[in-house]
């Protein structure tokens, strides 16, 4: 780790370089995954670097819908494991969902690496790719899936996704929960339910909430939930912010 003063202005988003940067040195993160953390970190300057009220909307939407989901399923990707494996964890036992590595960029390894280190910040199981089981409409590395988790799953939560694959979910009937810093990524347009914001601040709010959950009001909260309405807020907090 570099050596980041408490003081700097920036010390939170230069600490999370530093988490994102060792993730690459374990051979957990890709390389391309620091030109997504990069562009992650332009939108969240431009939200103000904080959880915002189009999140908070959103994280309670998407508390509701993994609660109310019959198989959940948690989608990990070398981002989010460098960057939150322990809320990730938490995440699986709030819901009691499995985790699941699928990744774009398969290095030799790196989905072995992920598993062992995802299983040693104590997940108590990790599911991993298969060739049995294959997602339609994706020609990628991300088709394959566990027969047992992706494959099967009513609403995937797939924190960093990558646009194609959101696609595919949504074709093949799954509900997607996603968190995705920029407003206007194929993912973010495409998912049921969309928190624009950093996924190391969300997953721990996330977790909160779905402990708190309600099963009285929860179906309510999911069909009066609109994606593009909280899309809209998020757009519109952006233009506001160079405006004073
Ligand atoms: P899409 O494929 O959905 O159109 P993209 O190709 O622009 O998106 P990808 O590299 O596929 O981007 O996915 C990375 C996404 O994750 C980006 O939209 C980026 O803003 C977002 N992102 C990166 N780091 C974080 C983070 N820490 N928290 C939340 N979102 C993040
Ligand atoms: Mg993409």
């Amino acid at each position: 780790m570099t050596d980041v003063p408490k003081t700097h202005p920036r010390y939170l988003s230069l600490t999370l370089r530093d988490t994102i940067v060792a993730g690459v040195e374990q051979g957990i993160t890709s390389v391309h995954g620091l030109i997504a953390h990069g562009r992650g970190e332009a939108f969240d300057y431009l939200i103000g670097e904080a959880t915002q009220p189009f999140a908070i909307e959103a994280i309670h939407a998407a508390a509701a819908m993994l609660r109310l989901a019959e198989h959940p399923v948690i989608s990990v990707n070398g981002n989010v494991a460098a960057l939150a494996p322990d809320a990730l964890i938490e995440l699986g036992q709030v819901l009691s969902a499995p985790l699941e590595v699928n990744i774009f960029h398969t290095e030799t390894g790196r989905e072995q690496r992920i598993q062992e280190h995802l299983l040693h910040h104590g997940a108590p199981d990790v599911l991993m790719p298969t060739t049995e089981a294959q997602l339609s409409y994706i020609d990628s590395n991300r088709k394959f899936v566990h027969p047992e988790g992706i494959f099967k799953a009513d609403v995937v939560f797939v924190p960093l996704e990558d646009g194609d694959r959101c696609e595919a979910l949504r074709k093949m009937g799954k509900e997607v929960v996603t968190v995705d810093l920029n407003p206007l990524s194929r993912t973010a347009q495409q998912a049921s339910i969309t928190i624009v914001d950093n996924v190391v601040r969300a997953l721990p709010l996330l977790c909160e909430e779905i402990r708190e959950f309600n099963n009285l009001t929860a179906e309510n909260t999911v069909t009066r939930y609109s994606n593009e309405a909280v899309l809209k807020k998020a757009l519109e907090h952006i233009s506001r912010c160079g405006n004073g």
